[in-house]
Parts: C-alpha cells; structure tokens; sequence
C-alpha cells in the first residue's frame, strides 16, 4: 500500500541483474531465446519475422550490465506510460519506452499465437517467451527471488498490508541425502504488468510485486493500477486509512455487520475505486475493526492522562531488567507500529499508524 522509491533499491536490483540467473548454463535466458528463434525461423512466412524481431529485441537488451536499457531493470512504470501513450496517440513516441523498443510492441492477439514451424505446436507465443525467460526458476529457486527478498525490508504484502510474508528457513536434503537450510518464501510474486501482455518483463526486478495469495489470485481477475515502485517522493503514500465519521465522534466502534468503521482514503479517486475493487480492502478491514476498536481504547487512557503515565511506568520497568526501551520502542510496543513509519515491516501497521495519527495519539 505503501511504495518504494526506485533509487533506494538501485543496489540490490543491480545485483539481482548480474546474479540472478548465474547458475544457469544449459537452460540460461538467452539460450532458450536463441533455441527459441530457431522454431520460427525455418519456415519464413509472412508475419513471422515480428516474433523473430520480438525476440532479438530481448536478447539484445537482457543482462547487459553496459546496456542503460536492460530490461531486467527497466522501470515497469515508464513501460506503462509509453504504452498509454501509444493507446492515445495511435503512434509511437521516439523517446519513450516503446518508440526505444518498437519490435516489443506485439498485440495481445498476437502474443497469443503460435508462429512456430511445427504447426502441432500449440504453446502460445507469450508463454513460450515466459518458459525462455525461466520465470519458473526466478520463482521456485532457492537461488531465485528467495535470495533477494530479506534486502527489500518487506515482511507484509505490498497491495493488503494485512497478511505477512516472509522467507523461513526449511529442513531439507542435498541430492547426496545430507540435511540443510533451505530457504522458502511465503509469498507469491505478482507481476504489476501482468506477463500475458508484457511477457519480456516476466523477470524483470521492478515488475515483481511480492503479495499474499489472496491479493495475486484477485489481481489474477482484474488488473491493478498500483506500482510498488516510483520516482517520486510524493507518490509514496497514496493511501490514508480513514475512521468513519460516527466513530470519530462517539470514540466507539459500530458493531452492525454492515457498517464499515474503517475507510480507506486517497486523493486518486481511480486508484482508491479499482484497488478496492480487485483486492476488496474496505470490505477486508471490517474484519479488523478490534484492532480499531484498541486504539480507541488508548484515546480513552490518553484523555484522562493515563498514556504518559504507561510509557513513564514501561520504561522504568525495563531498566529494572537491565533493558531501556526508547520512546520510538514504547510506542512500538504500545501501537504495533514501527515509529519511523515503516509500514511494510509488520501487517496491518499502515492502518494502526494512520488511524493513531488520526486520533493524534502519536
Ligand atoms: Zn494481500
């Protein structure tokens, strides 16, 4: 719900560039296109060369550490904006994503077809490409995304904020039968521009969105329109979680089914409208008016002056123990938040910090 500014993960997206598929020799990326192309091109025909050019188009781009225009770095919304721009104007933009990479420019029923010379090949274009591109690697390897998760800082999905992800570490065996650490992520990988239309960004760092399986499986339906990442500062935060008004007023949550205490806000009327459609956030948080309902509880303790009374009372219990507890570790403790607004480390905190922010009690 919150997004990541681009240039705070530069350094662990470059490394994800140069390692990610390291391992790969037989099976690398840029194998599978070339043996991709050769299943097209023996049987010149007319139309066949765009898929050719598609895939040289990749290859070209893939990889490249010198390459400005890599595509497993490319930012996703640049993507997009250039294709919006093509919807509109009916033509390409020279500067843009799309007027850089014409030969990318396949129409969704042309990524569905299946150019190869084996006419008994039914495996659409788009898939193929994602097979070549070894998505499947990038998501089940425990040399795949795995390995770059825990250097993104995000331990709750990025479209709910109300489930955790996160790696764990496993039992398991070697091939020779010893036992090891595996590491398993509990998470799936969602693509912002979904792989059946942009099937070259399928590995693509900034396009991997990681979510809880309710959230990919809806997004699954119906497309949505928010980035994890942007350029700009204040984009970061499009959402606020709101109190209905009757709650702010009474300070008490209401217990009907069908009332929603907690709202969400945004200032892209658009945004708010398809992100409650796809992931169904306003009917979700219903479930979590309690959590509302306890800070209500800490507006109470803080009317009559009992709330500085617990922080005093916390911190000089911990020092009993040998411990100190900050005041940002109290309010921690107190709201389940982290104080620097780090609202991906834990679940649900971006609601708990906008609604304590609401009732000014931080
Ligand atoms: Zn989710």
């Amino acid at each position: 719900m919150r997004r990541l500014l681009y240039s705070d993960y530069e350094t662990i997206a470059k490394k994800y560039r140069d390692n990610i598929f390291k391992n790969l020799t037989k099976t690398h990326p840029l194998k599978n296109l070339d043996d991709l192309k050769k299943r097209i091109s023996p049987t010149p025909h007319n139309g066949y060369q765009k898929y050719i050019d598609y895939i040289d188009e990749i290859i070209k781009n893939f990889e490249d550490e010198k390459n400005p225009e890599d595509l497993l770095l490319v930012k996703p919304s640049e993507v997009k904006k250039s294709w919006d721009n093509y919807k509109k104007s009916k033509s390409f933009c020279e500067n843009d994503f799309l007027g850089k990479h014409k030969a990318l420019f396949l129409t969704q029923k042309e990524l569905e077809e299946a150019p190869w010379d084996d006419q008994n090949d039914k495996t659409q274009f788009n898939d193929a490409i994602v097979d070549a591109l070894r998505y499947d690697y990038v998501r089940d390897s425990p040399y795949g995304f795995v390995s770059y998760f825990n250097d993104l800082n995000i331990n709750a999905c990025v479209y709910c904020n109300a489930s955790y992800i996160v790696n764990t570490n496993i039992r398991g065996k070697t091939p020779g039968g010893k036992n090891r650490l595996e590491i398993m992520g509990r998470y799936e990988l969602d693509h912002y521009l979904p792989k059946s239309q942009f099937p070259f960004l399928c590995v693509s760092f900034y396009n991997l969105q990681p979510s809880c399986p309710f959230c990919n499986r809806w997004k699954s339906i119906q497309d949505s329109d928010f980035n994890l990442y942007t350029d700009v500062k204040n984009d970061l935060d499009p959402f606020e979680f709101e109190l209905n008004q009757n709650v702010i007023t009474s300070l008490a949550i209401d217990k009907r089914e069908n009332v929603r205490n907690i709202l969400l806000n945004c200032k892209d009327q658009n945004l708010k409208t398809n992100h409650n459609d796809v992931f169904h956030i306003e009917d979700l948080y219903k479930s979590f008016d309690d959590e509302a309902e306890e800070l209500l509880w800490l507006k109470d303790a803080q009317t009559h002056g009992y709330q500085q009374n617990i922080i005093a009372v916390f911190g000089k219990l911990f020092s009993k123990v040998g411990m100190s507890l900050s005041t940002d570790q109290i309010v921690r403790l107190l709201y389940r938040f982290y104080a620097n607004g780090d609202i991906h480390k834990r679940p649900l905190s971006k609601m708990r910090l906008d609604l304590a922010k609401k009732l000014k009690l931080y």
